[in-house]
């Protein structure tokens, strides 16, 4: 049932979602905890969000946004590692696997987490399917940062965050940043 995970705080499933509605929450969000849904079939619906998820990522600007991120736990996020029209890309229900090339550690930063880096060990390599907007299977690998932006995205579909992810230093440095968000809520 897609709708049966649904936050009633952010989105009630007995309405259409309104697309001037959307927009990027922030942590401690409880939207962002959960885990996401898979998608049960692209509708015109799902179409609508992923392209409005394709704008707020540009507009914020980012290189990955996932429905979560909206309020909408989906399993579904957008990407796009070089900004270019051409390049913005949709998955839907993915899956990762095939985790190669050795780790590496990277600053990494999240539009649900203004004002918070925290560097985060992952494969530099990684094999994602996924279904597009045509409802279609598909495959692909990547390496570095779009191998990195997969799994970052992926994690927000499980309820997890790069703040799950800080080495002592990283708690510290960022202390304030995660109380002020925290207090905000
Ligand atoms: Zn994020």
């Amino acid at each position: 049932m897609l709708f049966a995970a649904l936050d009633r705080r952010a989105y009630d499933p007995g309405m259409a979602i309104d697309l001037e509605q959307l927009a990027i929450v922030h942590y401690p969000h409880d939207v962002l905890r959960q885990m996401a849904a898979p998608i049960a079939e692209v509708t015109d619906e799902i179409k609508s969000v992923a392209a409005k998820m394709i704008e707020l990522m540009h507009q914020a600007p980012g290189v990955g946004l996932a429905a979560p991120q909206v309020g909408l736990p989906w399993r579904m996020f957008v990407a796009n590692p070089t900004g270019e029209a051409g390049d913005d890309r949709v998955y839907i229900n993915p899956q990762l696997s095939g985790a190669a090339g050795g780790s590496a550690a990277r600053d990494e930063g999240c539009l649900s987490l203004p004002g918070i880096t925290v560097e985060v060990t992952r494969p530099t390599e990684i094999t994602i399917r996924a279904i597009n907007l045509e409802g279609e299977a598909f495959e692909d690998s990547g390496d570095d940062l779009i191998a990195r932006i997969w799994q970052h995205e992926y994690d927000h579909l499980d309820g997890v965050l790069i703040i799950d992810k800080m080495s002592p230093m990283d708690r510290m440095a960022n202390r304030r940043a995660i109380k002020e968000l925290e207090e905000a809520k």
